[in-house]
């Protein structure tokens, strides 16, 4: 492509209810592969309901999402081979306690992918030194801080080899002195190119490492653009009056 853009995900129109309530109104947004889409927005403006309509962990009730160009939505969909694209982190890590942490990061590949034991450990290994956790292999969740439980998560993630990275507030369950170790990682991830789409609070984050800020209210995209524009001079009022809070 000339201008080296390659859009991999198009969402139009995009509605989800939850029986007579109205969550997504209407969102459209194009991801182009590489790209870091940070997410801001009150609670309750619908920012997980999108996240989760982006790998059908909710089914939209109208509009299209396009994967590649193709509709997620069409019947002969595999659901299933769609959502392996996809990694999620979540605000409260998910991690199989009674597994060790090795465990957990080899669990997807060895049982969804087939890959065998060995290479899976040996590859679990290499993203546990890449998150810092190398000497962690045989420790179990619950001897783990959070901020060390989240970057297992995000070994984990990794693990699977997704083409995009769902951050579902990754960070908003750590205490303040963990948070930078999972940013740190996350920016790494940005750096080697991986699409991401990153719902969070943290306003440095999404200044220095966002390639655009999108700014949800009220089930509707309110304003988006790059990060230094949104944040240091936000043209709507809702936007202006979410952001002197953050502050
Ligand atoms: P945010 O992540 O921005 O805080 P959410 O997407 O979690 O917002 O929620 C938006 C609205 O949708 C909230 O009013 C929430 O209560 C509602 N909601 C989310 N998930 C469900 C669900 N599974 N069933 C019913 N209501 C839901
Ligand atoms: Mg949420």
């Amino acid at each position: 492509m000339t201008d080296g853009k390659e859009v991999i995900i198009q969402v139009k129109q995009l509605k989800k209810n939850f029986g007579s309530l109205e969550v997504l109104k209407g969102v459209d947004m194009e991801i182009d592969r590489g790209e870091v889409v940070v997410v801001i927005g009150p609670s309750g403006s619908g920012k997980s309901t999108f996240l989760r309509c982006l790998n059908l962990l909710e089914i939209p009730t109208d509009g299209d999402i396009l994967f590649h160009g193709q509709s997620i939505l069409r019947k002969e969909m595999k659901i299933d081979k769609y959502r392996e694209k996809f990694g999620m982190v979540f605000q409260l890590f998910n991690l199989f306690e009674n597994l060790s942490v090795l465990d957990n990061v080899t669990v997807g590949p060895r049982r969804v992918k087939k890959i065998p034991k060995e290479q899976a450990e040996k590859q679990a290994m290499e993203l546990l030194r890449q998150v810092g956790l190398e000497d962690k292999a045989g420790a179990y969740p619950s001897q783990l801080s959070g901020g060390q439980k989240q970057r297992v998560a995000i070994a984990r993630t990794l693990a699977m080899d997704p083409e995009v990275i769902l951050f579902d507030e990754a960070t908003s369950a750590l205490d303040p002195e963990m948070v930078g170790e999972v940013l740190q990682i996350m920016r790494q991830l940005a750096q080697q190119g991986m699409t991401m789409v990153v719902v969070t609070h943290e306003m440095g984050f999404a200044r220095e490492v966002g390639d655009r800020v999108v700014f949800m209210d009220g089930g509707y995209i309110v304003e988006q653009g790059r990060p230094k524009d949104v944040i240091a001079n936000p043209q709507h009022q809702r936007t202006k009056d979410f952001l002197s809070k953050m502050l």
